[in-house]
C-alpha cells in the first residue's frame, strides 16, 4: 500500500468534505459546557500523577530542599538531581497517547450517561471529544489560565529558575502535533479495536473513576467532601465501589489517584501492538508510542550514596 503524505498538506488541514452529522448525539456533544468538563477533568487527572509523583515525588517540595533558601544549601549533586528529574518530567507522558485516547473516551461515555446522550462508537461523535482534548491542552500551553488548579504556580519558579517550565512542559507532552487525519486513524484504531480487553478496560475504568469523582453518593466524593485533603490523596476503593461497574479494571490496592499510572502500565503493552500492527501503518504515530521511558507512581528522591 501507498503510504499517505500527512504533514503541510493543506488538504489534511481543512478537511471536511462532508458536512459534520447533525444525529442527535452529536449535536448534544458539540455543547461545550459539559465536553469541557470531561477533557479539563481527563487532562487534570494525568496532570496530578506529573504535579505529585514526579514533581513532588522527585523531592522537591520537601523541608530540606523547599523554600528557595533550603534549596540554594544543598549539595550541588542534589541541586543537579532536582533540576534535571524535575525538567525530565514531562518525558514519559508522550508515549502513552493511545492510553489517554481511551480514558478520554471512557470518561465522555460516563458523563454521556449522566446526561442521557447516547454514546456512539462513531467517528464524527468521537472526533467531537478528541478535539476538545486537544483543544484543552493547547489552551493551557499558550495561553493558560493560571488560577485553575491544573496550573500550579508553585512549579513556575521553582529552583529560583523561571526557565525551566514544568507546567508547559507537560502541556506540551500531552500535544503531539497531529494532523486530523492522524486524528482520524487513531479513532478509525479506536473503533475497531473498541472490544479488545485492554481498551475496554481503561475506557470502563476511566468511567468508573469520573463516576466516583462526581456522583454525590460515592464513597469517594463523601472523602473529598468530609475528610482531610489527605484522606482524598491516599483514598483506596473497596468491593461495594464497583456496583456497576464489572468491566473497570481499577483496584483497591492502589489510590484512586493514581488510577492512570495503573491503568497505562496495565495496557500501554498490548494497545501499543494492537496498534502498531494496523495494516495502515503511520510511521510518525508508531515512533510516538513507541518511544520514552515507562510511567511510575513516583518519581525517585535524591540518595546521596
Ligand atoms: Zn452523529
Amino acid at each position: 500500500m501507498k503510504k499517505k503524505k500527512y504533514k503541510f498538506s493543506s488538504r489534511n488541514i481543512n478537511q471536511s468534505p462532508k458536512k459534520a452529522c447533525n444525529c442527535d448525539s452529536c449535536k448534544e456533544m458539540r455543547s461545550l459546557d459539559r465536553i469541557d468538563r470531561v477533557s479539563r477533568w481527563v487532562l487534570g487527572t494525568i496532570k496530578w500523577t506529573y504535579d505529585f509523583g514526579y514533581i513532588f515525588g522527585s523531592g522537591a517540595f520537601n523541608e530540606r530542599a523547599y523554600p528557595l533558601e533550603k534549596f540554594e544549601k544543598l549539595e550541588e549533586t542534589e541541586k543537579k538531581y532536582l533540576i534535571e528529574t524535575c525538567s525530565q518530567a514531562y518525558k514519559p507522558f508522550k508515549k502513552y497517547l493511545l492510553v489517554y485516547v481511551c480514558y478520554l473516551f471512557g470518561a465522555y461515555f460516563q458523563q454521556c450517561k449522566r446526561h442521557k446522550i447516547k454514546f456512539k462508537f462513531e467517528k464524527d461523535f468521537l472526533m467531537t471529544q478528541l478535539l476538545s482534548f486537544r483543544k484543552m491542552v493547547k489552551k493551557f500551553y499558550k495561553e493558560p489560565n493560571k488560577k485553575t488548579n491544573l496550573w500550579l504556580p508553585m512549579l513556575d519558579d521553582l529552583f529560583g529558575k523561571k526557565d525551566l517550565n514544568l507546567n508547559k512542559n507537560f502541556f506540551l507532552a500531552m500535544l503531539p502535533p497531529l494532523t486530523n487525519q492522524q486524528l482520524e486513524y487513531i479513532i478509525d484504531w479506536f473503533i475497531k479495536n473498541r472490544k479488545e480487553k485492554a481498551v475496554e478496560s481503561v475506557f470502563y475504568s476511566a468511567a468508573h473513576y469520573l463516576h466516583l469523582e462526581l456522583d454525590e453518593n460515592s464513597s469517594f466524593s463523601k472523602i473529598k467532601e468530609d475528610g482531610e485533603m489527605i484522606d482524598s490523596l491516599s483514598f483506596k476503593l473497596s468491593q461495594k465501589d464497583f456496583k456497576g461497574f464489572d468491566k473497570s479494571i481499577l483496584t483497591t490496592e492502589i489510590s484512586l489517584r493514581y488510577s492512570f499510572v495503573y491503568l497505562a502500565l496495565s495496557s500501554y503493552e498490548v494497545l501499543k501492538y494492537l496498534f502498531v500492527k494496523s495494516t495502515q501503518e503511520d510511521k510518525f504515530l508508531n515512533q510516538l508510542i513507541s518511544i520514552g521511558p515507562d510511567i511510575v507512581y513516583q518519581a525517585k528522591e535524591f540518595n546521596a550514596e
